[in-house]
């Protein structure tokens, strides 16, 4: 099976200033292209041709596992933004930041922490567990947190490609503009609300 790029439902201008539509360009239509070109080579003529996405995720490793988390991971990325944003968490994803971080402001701030003290390329997640219960966590690289059972909600990218062309050097800057632009309905439907 051949895997896709998504058409973004927005254009690639509709994210600025938070991220500028060159970067969508690059970020989107250029390093997502590779990654999904990589992942449709590699698994031709394989155990691989036939199955979900997620599922190879969870059965490969290498530059296979590199490849399929990464074609997922930047789409999961650009389904969560919205144009002009998208206010604040609502209802029980909300309540159960607040119960768990203290606040959406303190969430907002260990979350942007997790994604400016990452060493390298990488990601930050928010996932739940099957409880509800939610995980700040880092990945390496193309490291997603479905490899250890969490299932992922939000998710900021952090690998230079995603930030240097808009803010340079100042990624901190950058993660703390993000805000501006998530969609959170998106993200309360994937916490299951
Ligand atoms: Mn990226």
């Amino acid at each position: 099976m051949k895997f896709t790029r998504p058409r973004l439902p927005y254009a690639n201008s509709d994210l600025e200033p938070v991220i500028s539509a060159t970067t969508v360009d690059y970020h989107y239509g250029k390093h997502e292209q590779a990654y999904i070109d990589n992942l449709n080579r590699l698994i031709e003529g394989s155990e691989f041709d036939d199955m979900p996405l997620e599922e190879i995720i969870r059965k490969s490793d290498g530059p296979l596992y590199n490849n399929a988390s990464q074609a997922w991971n930047h789409i999961f990325y650009f389904f969560q933004f919205a144009v002009g944003g998208a206010g604040e968490p609502s209802g029980k994803l909300a309540g159960q930041i607040i119960d768990q971080f203290g606040s959406i402001e303190d969430f907002k701030q260990k979350f942007e922490q997790a994604g400016a003290s990452l060493f390298g390329s990488g990601w930050v997640w928010l996932s739940a567990d099957a409880e509800g219960k939610l995980y700040i966590t880092q990945g390496r690289n193309a490291e997603n947190p479905m490899s250890s059972g969490l299932r992922p909600i939000l998710v900021f990218d952090v690998w230079e490609h995603a930030y240097y062309l808009d803010y340079q050097n100042r990624r901190a800057e950058h993660l703390s503009k993000l805000w501006d632009i998530v969609d959170w309905d998106i993200i309360s439907i994937r916490y299951g609300e």
